[in-house]
């Protein structure tokens, strides 16, 4: 991948569109694009200053073939840091290749898959864990992901980091110092108060640490298995939540067979609802299967709604149903609550607090069950606009960090040199400045930016 060449891509999604949009970056871009578009006006992209526009004809390979708007970007001040013209075209997949085509015709090389931000992280713009979050934010699917990883991009987590570094990199001098040059006048370097200092960090990071399995089901949902016998209301609960008629809903026992998937808005998260087979013994091959998946898909997920008939009383097949769900987040949905009661729910109650009485028919209980699934997965003290670890990359990071960190505590407690405690306090800097892509190898470089998609 070099540099020096001038990328261009389509940017928007392949597809019909209102709008879609071609873009260069490099060097060339305003060369490259002057022979791409005719100006309605004349005007020449030379003379145009940054953050500009000119109404005109995009070019294909044979020639003028759609109307377009050519807005210019000049260097320093654009996304990627170099020059950058962007062609917005109609929508459509033919028109679009071919101006990317007289693009590259003229000069451009076709883009790899992240190259724009890439680009922009190598300019300084941006650095990997803001990189990261452009990544993040084209795929929040709810208003929790979307505002975590604005935070990020807006240096949330960047500048936690950075007071890690600071920090750290203020003890490493010091004690280097300390070590280098015996006769100047420097403090001493007093062994149980760095060891304060570096614990009181430690613990700081491990609160960052702690963020990253809650901040996960912010941004990658929560992964929710509704289970029951047959019959009691699973297809229709999750139609409820979903706000529509997408499962099958029958009154005939064991309909659901299969595991149907839908994703639901709850607040700022987003629930992968799994309706799954009734679980129940049963001769029928097909769908022992599906009892089978349910078993599992339930064992996973990270939350379990199990749903019960209030108009019915407890069957073996609602206990067996209970007896597996120890050691998982549990609710208990008591539907149908619109029909007379005849569940006996003292027996439930033992095992599990968490009891909602719904009705999937007629909405009743909808709120009450959304509120004690935030307040079950403890949903409602996390700041989704603080720093939050976003990824395994930034997390093993860390956790790196932290270990390094630890080994520098219990060194100083040792009684070891100074010099030993400052290499380990180097090591701990030495993870902390990948996460930033300060010290980053380029294969790290290299798997951050695989994620993202050509054009971005
Ligand atoms: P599943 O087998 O557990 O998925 O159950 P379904 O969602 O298919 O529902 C079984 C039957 O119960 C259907 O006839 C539904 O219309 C009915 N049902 C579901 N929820 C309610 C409810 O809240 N109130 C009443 N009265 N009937 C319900």
């Amino acid at each position: 991948m070099n540099q020096i060449d001038t990328i261009a891509a389509v940017a928007t999604p392949l597809g019909s569109g209102a709008v879609g949009i071609v873009r260069l970056s490099g060097a060339q871009a305003l060369r490259i694009a002057q022979a791409c578009f005719v100006s309605g006006s004349g005007k020449r992209l030379e003379d145009m200053p940054g953050y500009t526009a000119l109404l005109g004809r995009a070019k294909g390979e044979t020639g003028e073939i759609d109307e377009a708007i050519l807005t210019v970007f000049r260097a320093p001040k654009s996304y990627t840091g170099e020059d950058c013209v962007e062609l917005s075209c109609h929508g459509g997949t033919y028109v679009l290749q071919e101006v990317l085509a007289a693009c590259v015709k003229q000069g451009a090389r076709p883009a790899m898959p992240g190259e724009f931000t890439r680009r922009a992280f190598l300019n300084g713009k941006l650095n990997l864990v803001q990189a990261e979050a452009v990544c993040d934010l084209i795929a929040a699917q709810g208003e929790g992901a979307r505002r975590a990883a604005l935070a990020s991009r807006d240096g949330a987590l960047s500048t936690e980091i950075e007071f890690f570094v600071e920090s750290l990199a203020a003890q490493s001098a010091h004690l280097a110092a300390w070590a280098d040059y015996p006769e100047e006048d420097l403090a001493p370097v007093d062994p149980s108060a760095l060891s304060n200092v570096l614990r009181r960090l430690a613990d700081r990071m491990d609160a960052l640490l702690s963020t990253y399995s809650r901040g996960r089901l912010l941004r990658e949902g929560i992964e929710t298995a509704i289970v029951g016998k047959p019959n009691v209301g699973k297809s229709s609960l999750m139609n409820l939540l979903a706000g529509a008629r997408r499962s099958i809903v029958a009154a005939l026992p064991g309909t659901t067979r299969d595991i149907v998937r839908e994703s639901v808005r709850v607040g700022e998260y987003i629930l992968h609802l799994m309706d799954t087979a009734g679980i129940r013994d049963t001769k029928d091959p097909v769908e022992s299967q599906g009892v089978s998946l349910a078993r599992e898909r339930m064992k996973s997920a990270q939350l379990v709604l199990a749903v019960f008939d209030s108009s019915d009383v407890l069957e073996e097949e609602d206990r067996g149903i209970l007896g597996e769900l120890a050691n998982q987040n549990v609710i208990l949905v008591v539907n149908k609550s619109d029909l007379p009661r005849r569940l006996q729910l003292e027996e439930i109650r033992e095992q599990f607090s968490r009891v909602v009485h719904v009705s999937a028919q007629t909405g009743e209980g909808r709120e009450e069950l959304e509120k004690e699934i935030i307040e079950l997965l403890q949903l409602d003290t996390l700041d989704a606009g603080a720093a939050l670890l976003a990824n395994s990359r930034q997390q093993h990071a860390v956790q790196s960090a932290r270990d390094a960190l630890e080994e520098a505590i219990e060194a100083l407690q040792a009684g070891m040199t100074l010099d030993a405690v400052n290499v380990c306090i180097d090591d701990t800097l030495e993870q902390l400045l990948t996460i930033t892509g300060q010290r980053a190898s380029d294969k790290v470089v290299d798997e951050v930016f695989a994620r993202f998609c050509v054009g971005k």
